[in-house]
């Protein structure tokens, strides 16, 4: 897997990074500039690709590996500071899923895991790595693992698993009559699964109309940069400090003075914004929060680094009492009559911790004992996939109640 961050890091048009480039298409030379901050969640997922990495190849494409080479290269990986026992549990659901795919065939299908591919045809040196990619007669389909637990992720249209997908059909078309492709998105620690097919016919399409002028245009560094949801979703690392989306939210701020949409100016409208007007403001600033919150964050760093930011400084925020030295204090407490028991709390561990500490085999041991409650009510675009929530059901207590929907807020 150490291979497949490489190639990520090499690849101008990556495929994970395609929806900011199709959509913005300067932003792939514009990032090339600036150094990749490798986050500690990356490093993780690094870990937990390598882990599937190793079970489908002893399970589909290595079957001279011995259990003795299995468990000392599970054991390698096991020791890795960012290990954790629950890696192993997520890992067996994506093994499972696509093991099910496999079993789905009448006959053995063709595996590849991590397999290279190349999209170049479509996006100026492009290529990247598929998790794996399984092909039956004249069915392809195109598995892509997750480890984030941040928001679902889905396959339906997704650019990345479309790139992977020419490059896997470029790479395996004279040898089967693939004409079918279907992709999915395995994303265990959330629970999310994701699955779309399309014909090879709707891909090529795509590949020539939607992805080749925008690589191409990309891979000169050409176009307008647009904001979007992309800027913090695909993290672009000019998120800060991009003056194009600075531009576009300091003139969304202008534009807050004549209501969106009527060309008016406020003041001559009611001094209440409708619904109506809510709803068009909110889904026009959905950006402006993330933006800020980026550009706070850059600062901070910034200033940290000893370099001045006009207008702003850092101060020492709130701080929490602490004892310096717990063993100490406990000892003074106890010499002083204190029982241990009036110094100590039992508590159990949070629902996550636990999870993270036990065996697979004793995960169900716990199971028939979570439940999981509905969510508070959360504001979201009505584009987004979730179901929407009706008012009477909030009313009937099924998020909690009226009093404890009030308490979290
Ligand atoms: S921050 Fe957004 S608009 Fe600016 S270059 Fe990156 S993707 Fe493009």
């Amino acid at each position: 897997m150490a291979k497949k961050t490489e190639e990520r890091k090499h690849a101008l048009l990556s495929a994970s990074s395609a929806k900011k480039w199709l959509n913005c298409t300067p932003s792939a030379r514009l990032e090339d500039a600036i150094p990749e901050e490798q986050s500690p969640y990356a490093a993780e997922g690094t870990l937990a690709h390598g882990i599937c990495e190793l079970k489908l190849a002893k399970r589909f494409t290595d079957k001279n590996m011995t259990d003795k080479a299995y468990r000392s290269r599970m054991g390698k990986l096991a020791k890795d500071p960012l290990y954790a026992k629950e890696m192993d549990g997520f890992t067996d659901a994506y093994v499972d899923y696509v093991t099910g795919i496999a079993y789905g065939f009448p006959s053995a299908p063709y595996v590849a895991v991590e397999r290279r591919v190349d999209y170049s045809p479509w996006a100026p040196e492009g290529f990247g790595t598929c998790d794996c990619i399984l092909i039956h007669g004249d069915t392809m389909h195109v598995c892509d693992f997750k480890y984030g637990k941040g928001k679902a992720v889905s396959s339906a249209g997704n650019p990345q698993l479309m790139l992977y997908a020419l490059g896997a059909w470029n790479a395996f078309r004279m040898i089967y009559p693939i004409r079918k492709v279907s992709l999915h998105i395995i994303q265990p620690r959330i629970d999310n699964t994701s699955s779309w097919e399309t014909s090879v016919e709707e891909l090529l399409r795509w590949g020539e109309e939607t992805v080749k002028p925008q690589a191409e245009k990309a891979f000169r560094g050409e176009g307008e940069c647009v904001q979007g949801a992309w800027c913090d979703g695909c993290f672009c690392r000019l998120s800060a400090t991009c003056r194009a989306r600075a531009e576009a939210n300091m003139s969304l701020m202008a534009e807050a003075e004549n209501l969106p949409g009527t060309g008016l100016p406020m003041m001559k409208l009611p001094p209440q914004l409708s619904n109506g007007e809510v709803g068009t403001l909110l889904k026009e600033a959905q950006f402006l929060k993330s933006w800020v919150n980026k550009l706070e964050a850059y600062a901070q760093g910034e200033i940290l680094a000893g370099r001045a930011v006009p207008g702003w400084k850092l101060v020492e925020g709130r701080s929490v009492r602490t004892i310096q030295d717990v063993d100490a204090a406990y000892e003074a407490l106890h010499e002083a009559g204190y029982p241990e028991a009036a110094l100590y709390r039992m508590q159990p561990l949070p629902l996550g911790e636990l999870e993270k500490l036990l065996e697979k085999e004793h995960k169900k041991i716990l199971e028939k004992f979570i439940v999981k409650p509905p969510g508070k009510p959360t504001l979201v675009p009505d584009d987004d996939k979730r179901p929407a929530v009706s008012p009477a059901s909030i009313a009937e207590g099924a998020f909690g109640g009226e009093n404890a929907y009030k308490e979290g807020k």
